[in-house]
């Protein structure tokens, strides 16, 4: 074994904080290592510690060792933790980045070598080429069409699948695919095209990965200055590599083999991008003298959360399930993960915000919750309920609802519509009729269209009529001016807090990251497992999908250190048919004392109360059912009894604490918290909490400043 002369950078480093099979892992010598393991078993603390270890005895020296990952995030996250080691992410250090950062990086280097004084340009983004490619090619150059082009040509680069051979391959592989394949091969082929210019070459993200390759694979020079820089490469979550990675891989190494991978098949969840975990599964085939691995020990999670994992993925079939391990729960016990039903979205998203709070109450920190869903369309309900009950949030890895490009646009047709001359006074029915025809504007179908994108922009405009449709059985009078208000006023509640808040993510971005507690919502049957994997009456429409799918439960599942609730509702809105079921993923995991099992009591009980989901008006008593009205505490059309005085006073206060604290007005309280207090003129801690949007934080925040207001005007005008 080949050993470096330059002195150790680092002491020996201390291995008694891993367990026996992990410091095997870590003090394997220098050639091929393949950690396979589940989630939660330590293996991104293996290999941090593994090039810690290396480092550490000499065998390589730090900045010769290049660490790669697939998100910036994930990079990020191994650059935390090598830093923790001492290794940080100077020049002269180990290189944590991302495949593609590692790509730019060395293109920039190397291409006068290759490509001499030719000039090129990374674009921002495929949009304008591919709309020019899909004109060309007769095909709709709409943002959702164009982006389910972009994913196939992504798909394709990945999968190293030319242009001409696109149409082959998506038949040999049955592959789902939003137009024609000769179509979209001939958009592939316009797209490549285009990008030699008369100014020189455009290259896009893929081309990085391409061009890295191709200039180590064909110039000995190239690759020889390069072998002699880096000589150790280690792949974190290496199941997702995709045909293009490993290639730069390949070439990153040649003949070497100072390769340590690490990765779990069982979390394979990017198979679109065209990421195969094959590559994984076969490396001790390639590298047969390869240390292989296997992790059991689950550091991150109680025994009861890791008994549902390895229930979750003991279901699964195929050749990736016959690769799982059963998961062994280190940690001590903790409580059992709960299943509960509802009737409908907006309850589920109620109850959960409420068991947050309870959370939160319990001293559990915002940062370490998260609700997770499967598709980003899903979160508006659940920001909506957190907004009410005042609880921070961050949207990770997606937009908040408002802030959607499709509901801006949808928004913003409805107020067309509204500012015409011949709008009609459509109510009740008639309203949701009107605003459906102003989203078919801006493309709502009736079905829901086929490509991934279109999907999610379709769910969204769905969503916005879903909650027309609530709001006009609430208030039969509502109009689309009134709508528009109500929907700036959900909009204005929720702006993006300032402390760090509740997590809400998609499965996708949350892969790799562990939270306290996690609820997994939304748990019904056509969204976990997403529609377009099941064909008519539910039977199983592509297999290899649906165990996607059950993947993404996995990964959920094992997000989790100690609490975990899964949820699921039987109606999208409110009132709604209750026509879902639970996934059937969850078959035989819900246990039979669970108050989720009992679906026919819990129903009539929720129908026996009154609408539990809805606060009352405090002054005539019927449901409140805008965010406004709840906010106030009472409806729009009962009198108002706001202390017009009290109102100024407590405007000039939140000027004033905003300037102090250099936060937005809004921040510190929304325009409709205020006009609360002024209206409820709350005399202690426990009445100012009861008003929507003020929860622990703020009265701790701003507390004893309201109420101080709201006394010294009470006493001012008794
Ligand atoms: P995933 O598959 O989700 O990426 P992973 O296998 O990479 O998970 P890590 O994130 O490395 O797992 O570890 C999970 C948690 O367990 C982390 O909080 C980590 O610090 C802790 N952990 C790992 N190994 C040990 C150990 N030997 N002793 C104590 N804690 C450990
Ligand atoms: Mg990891």
């Amino acid at each position: 074994m080949e050993r470096v002369t330059a002195a150790p950078a680092q002491p020996p480093l201390r291995l008694d904080d891993l367990d026996a099979e992990q410091a095997a892992a870590v003090r394997a010598p220098r050639g091929p290592v393949c950690v396979l393991a589940g989630a939660g078993t330590g293996k991104t603390r293996t290999i941090t510690h593994r090039i810690a270890h290396l480092v550490a005895s000499g065998h390589v020296r730090a900045d010769q060792v290049l660490s790669v990952t697939f998100t910036a995030r994930a990079a990020g996250e191994l650059r935390n933790r090598l830093r923790a080691l001492g290794l940080g992410g100077e020049a002269g250090q180990v290189q944590a980045r991302t495949f593609h950062a590692a790509a730019l990086r060395q293109l920039k280097y190397f291409w006068p070598q290759v490509v001499g004084d030719v000039p090129w340009r990374l674009i921002d983004g495929k949009f304008p080429l591919a709309a020019q490619a899909a004109g060309r090619a007769g095909l709709p150059t709409d943002t959702d069409s164009l982006r389910d082009l972009i994913s196939e040509i992504e798909w394709a680069k990945g999968s190293l699948i030319a242009p001409e051979d696109y149409a082959g391959e998506v038949g040999r592989r049955h592959r789902d695919v939003p137009y024609d394949a000769k179509k979209v091969s001939a958009v592939y082929t316009y797209y490549e095209a285009l990008k030699t210019t008369p100014d020189g070459l455009l290259l896009d993200f893929d081309d990085l990965l391409l061009h890295t390759a191709a200039a180590l694979e064909d110039y000995s020079s190239v690759a020889e200055e390069f072998r002699g820089r880096y000589r150790c490469f280690v792949v974190d979550e290496y199941q997702d590599v995709t045909p293009l990675q490993q290639r730069v891989l390949d070439a990153w190494l040649g003949d070497r083999d100072d390769l340590t991978v690490v990765g779990d098949a069982n979390q394979t969840i990017y198979s679109f991008t065209g990421a195969s975990p094959t590559f994984l599964l076969d490396f001790s085939r390639r590298f047969p003298d390869a240390t292989v691995v296997r992790l059991e020990r689950d550091y991150r999670s109680t025994p009861q959360v890791v008994s549902l994992a390895n229930r979750v993925i003991g279901a699964a079939r195929g050749r990736i399930a016959g690769t799982r391990l059963q998961l062994i729960g280190q940690r001590a016990d903790g409580p059992e993960p709960t299943f509960a039903e509802f009737d409908d979205e907006p309850a589920e998203a109620a109850a959960v915000a409420k068991a947050v709070a309870k959370l939160l109450g319990n001293g559990v920190p915002a940062a370490e919750i998260a609700i997770l869903y499967r598709i980003n369309a899903q979160s508006e309900v659940y920001e909506q309920a957190l907004t009410e009950a005042g609880i921070p949030y961050q949207v990770r890895g997606g937009e908040g609802f408002f802030n959607r490009p499709e509901v801006r646009q949808a928004v913003s047709a409805l107020r067309t519509a509204a500012n015409r001359d011949d709008l009609p006074d459509a109510r009740g029915e008639k309203l949701v009729v009107l605003v459906r025809a102003a989203l078919a504007q801006v493309g709502l179908t009736k079905e829901e269209p086929v490509g991934v994108q279109a999907r999610e922009r379709w769910s969204s405009l769905m969503a916005l009529v879903q909650l027309t449709e609530e709001l006009a059985e609430q208030d039969p009078d509502l109009e689309l001016n009134g709508l528009l208000r109500e929907l700036a006023a959900r909009a204005e509640a929720r702006h993006p807090p300032t402390v760090q808040g509740v997590t809400l993510a998609s499965l996708h971005a949350a892969k790799g990251l562990e939270w306290d507690a996690v609820f997994l919502v939304g748990l019904a049957d056509g969204t976990l497992p997403i529609q377009h994997v099941l064909g008519p009456d539910a039977t199983v429409s592509d297999e290899a999908a649906l165990e996607e799918e059950r993947r993404l439960l996995y990964v959920g599942v094992t997000r989790a250190r100690e609490h975990l609730q899964l949820s699921w509702a039987l109606a999208r809105s409110a009132g709604g048919r209750k026509v879902r079921r639970r996934s059937r993923f969850l078959i035989g995991l819900v246990p039979d004392d669970s108050p989720a099992s009992r679906i026919a009591a819990h129903t009539t009980e929720r129908r026996a109360g009154p609408k539990r989901q809805h606060p009352t008006c405090r002054i005539c008593g019927r449901p409140l059912l805008t965010t406004q009205a709840t906010m106030l505490g009472r409806c729009a059309r009962c009198p108002a009894d706001v202390d017009p005085e009290l109102l100024v006073a407590l405007q000039e206060w939140r000027r004033e604490k905003a300037d102090e604290l250099s936060l937005p007005h809004f921040v510190v309280f929304s325009d409709t918290t205020l006009t609360a207090i002024a209206e409820q003129r709350p005399a202690d801690d426990r009445a100012l909490v009861a008003i929507p949007g003020i929860g622990a934080k703020k009265l701790q925040t701003y507390g004893a400043d309201v109420l101080a207001i709201v006394r010294s005007r009470l006493r001012d005008s008794s």
